[in-house]
């Protein structure tokens, strides 16, 4: 494959990518009961590879091991230095990590009592996650509800959520659209397959609230906390879903998504129909935060290249 050349961390070793198998009846290929980061690093000024907010990824990771009783047999920091190790092994400053755990036993049946746990955690290149991010991308409100948390963890990232992502995700590019955007049960605005959503409203920024079905993400705090450090008001709350039809400026954000404009949902325009200044500023605020041109430098975690 294109990824042939890379060195991934497995089970504490390092890989050549294409060693890293597993057997075709894998519980966690079976059963969706894998669970994953997506972390990003970025050049720094100096050549190395700045980690972004490396340590709040693996505190997710751990957390969504806990929600699942899944014994990592690593912890939080030795899992925080193979992924520095996994960056300077392959020379990436710019890079997506993927940490993965999942129940490496091939023995049918539901039951994870006994089975055993494998951790790797790979490092690719990744461009831009929609090639439509700088002009911004066309959205439809899903058929599919968000799943919520009375049916599983929203809040753990695993594997088995990502069904329900990709279902809507298949819809809206069926039917021409660039990505789906996930309501609640209830009919609130929670998020998209692999992102969460801001509006733009009389400059004030909004997003749906901590008690919404949502991840609740990295970038999403990052954004909170830039868009306060530029001087917008920052409301998290419930949000009826017409309110993104009136809003001024919508946009998606993740660490993958990076800050990609939304132009037009379900048909109708968003704004002036084109990204808007409030999303262009927190945007240049995000690229210079990644770089450590903030005050926020703790966010950072520099490994130096060869
Ligand atoms: N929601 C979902 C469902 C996601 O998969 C992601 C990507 N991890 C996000 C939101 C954004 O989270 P983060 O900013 O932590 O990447």
């Amino acid at each position: 494959s294109q990824y042939d050349s890379l060195k991934v961390w497995l089970d504490g070793k390092m890989v050549g990518y294409s060693e890293a198998t597993v057997p075709i009846l894998t519980h966690s290929m079976q059963y969706g009961s894998g669970i994953f980061e997506g972390i990003r690093a970025y050049p720094l000024p100096d050549g190395s590879a700045g980690i972004f907010r490396l340590s709040d990824h693996m505190e997710r990771f751990v957390n969504t091991a806990r929600i699942y009783g899944m014994n990592l047999r690593y912890t939080k920091e030795e899992l925080e230095d193979a992924v520095m190790e996994v960056v300077a092994a392959n020379g990436l400053s710019s890079c997506y990590i993927r940490p993965f755990a999942f129940y490496n036993d091939d023995r049918i049946g539901l039951s994870v009592k006994d089975k055993k746990v494998s951790v790797y955690i790979a490092a690719v290149p990744l461009g831009n996650y929609f090639s439509d991010k700088n002009s911004g991308i066309r959205c439809r409100t899903s058929s599919w509800h968000r799943i919520s948390s009375s049916v599983l963890p929203v809040q753990a990232k695993a594997s088995g959520n990502y069904l329900n992502s990709i279902i809507a995700n298949s819809e809206a590019r069926r039917s021409g659209f660039d990505e789906a955007i996930l309501t609640s049960p209830e009919g609130y605005l929670a998020e998209g397959p692999g992102e969460n959503i801001f509006l733009v409203k009389k400059g004030k920024v909004l997003t749906p609230g901590d008690e919404s079905d949502i991840l609740i993400g990295i970038t999403r705090d990052t954004v909170m906390t830039i868009a306060r450090d530029l001087g917008y008001e920052v409301v998290a709350r419930q949000i009826h879903r017409e309110e993104l039809y009136i809003a001024d400026e919508a946009f998606f954000c993740g660490t993958a998504a990076e800050i990609t404009p939304i132009v037009e949902v379900d048909g109708i325009r968003i704004g002036q129909g084109r990204p808007g200044n409030v999303t262009s500023r927190i945007t240049e605020a995000l690229y210079r935060a990644v770089r450590g041109d903030t005050v926020h430098r703790e966010w950072i975690t520099s490994v130096s290249i060869a």
